[in-house]
C-alpha cells in the first residue's frame, strides 16, 4: 500500500510509515504512545527480553521507544576497527530477535521509525502498538 502522508510504497501490514512515521494502523492494533505505559514497557523489556548490550529509554516528546548500546558495548564497538560492522550487525540482529519475542509474548508491534548515530552512538527508535483485546 501507499503511505497516505508521504505517498511512498510501504508494506501492506505496516502500522507506521517507515519513511515519515505516519500512522497507518489497521483495526487490530492501537498505538501505544502514553509515556508512562512506554516506561513500564521499557522496564519489562530490560528485565525480560533485551540483551545486556542494549539499553532502552522513552522519547516522551514523540511517543517512541529508543534503543542504544550500553556503555561497555559501545566502547567495545568503538575500539574494533575491522570487525565493527560485523559486530554492529550482530547486535542489531540480537535486538531484533528480542523485540520479536516481546511482540509474540505481549501482543505488541514494534516498527522502526528512525535509525541514526549522533556522535557515533547508534540509536534506533521504534513506534509501538498493542493488539486490541476486543
Ligand atoms: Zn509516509
Amino acid at each position: 500500500m501507499r503511505c497516505p502522508s508521504c505517498g511512498r510504497q510501504i508494506p501492506d501490514d505496516a502500522l507506521f510509515c517507515p519513511y515519515c512515521g505516519h500512522e497507518v494502523a489497521g483495526p487490530s492494533f492501537a498505538p501505544l504512545e502514553d509515556p508512562e505505559e512506554l516506561k513500564a514497557l521499557a522496564l519489562t523489556l530490560k528485565e525480560k527480553y533485551l540483551p545486556g548490550d542494549w539499553k532502552c529509554w522513552v522519547d516522551e516528546k514523540n511517543g517512541k521507544l529508543c534503543f542504544g548500546l550500553s556503555f561497555k558495548t559501545a566502547l567495545l564497538v568503538r575500539v574494533l576497527k575491522w570487525g565493527r560492522w560485523a559486530m554492529t550487525s550482530t547486535l542489531i540482529t540480537a535486538l531484533d530477535s528480542a523485540l520479536r519475542h516481546a511482540e509474540e509474548d505481549l501482543g505488541l508491534r514494534f516498527v522502526l521509525v528512525r535509525a541514526h548515530a549522533p556522535l557515533g552512538h547508534l540509536r534506533l527508535c521504534y513506534k509501538v502498538s498493542v493488539r486490541k483485546t476486543s
